[in-house]
């Protein structure tokens, strides 16, 4: 059983107070994005998890665990427990979603365990898990997971697993500069939080952009670029300086609009049609200014079996 699962890229992401659990209260508007990993699980003796390169990918995948520390290795244990049968599957993940890039790659792989390992495992013609069921046990494993089963656009609430799925039009055209390393995602909410501390500011309470929906539900680019924001993008600035140029690079070489990715440090770069995202590609390569680029479009569907 193979899933393919798409990385995601945050339009919005302001991140709220610290609640008394130690998460944030977030508004993460969420956009599914064309760049997969896959997932194939097959039954076997034990559960073991492999994971390569996808072919004509750059990914460095050294950094994922093969052990059950990797997100797809709990989801298939967790789709297990709930179904009552043991978790004796292979798992194989072919990435070519930025390990810790702040695409969400280890949260799509565990939301395409759970599709694969609950089609391989639960009865075909009366099922007893869901779509929603899934979406349950995936928001258990992490905030982005939902996310990662749902695809399009979605408002996320609470952690961000609290998912609406948002009205968007058309497609848009995205270029993708990924950094050599990643970013730990709680270093660079800490980092957000000294940063706040220290200029004595209070988080203000999230609200989803009106001028971001706005630009979703009429399928408007350049508004789209200019609503873009990320609170986390002063943070991961700060622990990665190198972004700076990259960024100022897109929007040099014509981005409509330019963030960091969610917790970075791979940066987006939105532009005005295929084209355009051609001609960034390329002089974003031959800049220098990151270590691979990769050209796409969103919103791209949620997992999905192939
Ligand atoms: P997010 O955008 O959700 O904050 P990210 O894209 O920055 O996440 P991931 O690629 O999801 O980061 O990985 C973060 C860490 O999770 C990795 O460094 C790795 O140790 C661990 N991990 C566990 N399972 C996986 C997996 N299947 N793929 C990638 N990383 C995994």
């Amino acid at each position: 059983m193979t899933v393919r699962v798409p990385a995601k890229v945050n339009l919005q992401l302001s991140v709220g107070p610290i609640r008394d659990d130690g998460y944030h209260d977030l508004v993460n508007v969420f956009h599914a994005v064309g760049l997969f990993d896959e997932v194939t699980a097959v039954p076997a003796g034990e559960l073991t998890v492999a994971v390569e390169t996808a072919p004509g990918s750059r990914v460095a995948v050294d950094g994922v665990p093969v052990d059950d520390d990797n997100l797809a290795a709990r989801a298939a244990r967790l789709v297990a427990a709930r179904l009552g049968v043991e978790p004796n599957v292979a798992l194989r993940i072919r990435k070519a979603i930025p390990v810790a890039g702040g695409m969400a790659g280890g949260s799509a792989d565990a939301a395409a365990a759970l599709l694969a390992c609950a089609r391989l495992w639960d009865s075909p013609d009366e099922p007893l898990l869901g779509r929603d069921d899934l979406m349950d046990l995936g928001a258990d494993l992490g905030s982005d997971v939902p996310f990662a089963l749902l695809g399009g656009t979605a408002v996320g609430v609470g952690r961000g697993e609290q998912l609406t799925p948002a009205l968007a039009r058309g497609t848009f055209h995205w270029v993708f500069a990924t950094a050599d390393g990643g970013l730990s995602t709680p270093a660079v909410y800490a980092e957000c939080d000294r940063l706040r501390e220290a200029q004595g500011e209070r988080a203000p309470w999230p609200a989803v952009s009106e001028a971001l929906m706005t630009a979703l539900a009429t399928g408007d680019a350049k508004a789209l670029g200019a609503a873009l924001t990320n609170d986390l993008q002063p943070a991961a600035l700060l622990l990665r300086p190198s972004l700076r140029r990259t960024l100022t690079s897109g929007r040099d070489f014509g981005a409509i609009g330019a963030l960091v990715s969610g917790s970075g440090p791979t940066c987006a770069f939105l532009t005005e049609n295929a084209e355009h995202a051609g001609e960034l590609a390329a002089v974003l390569s031959s800049a220098g200014v990151a270590e691979s680029v990769v050209r796409t479009t969103g919103p791209a569907p949620g997992a999905t079996v192939i």
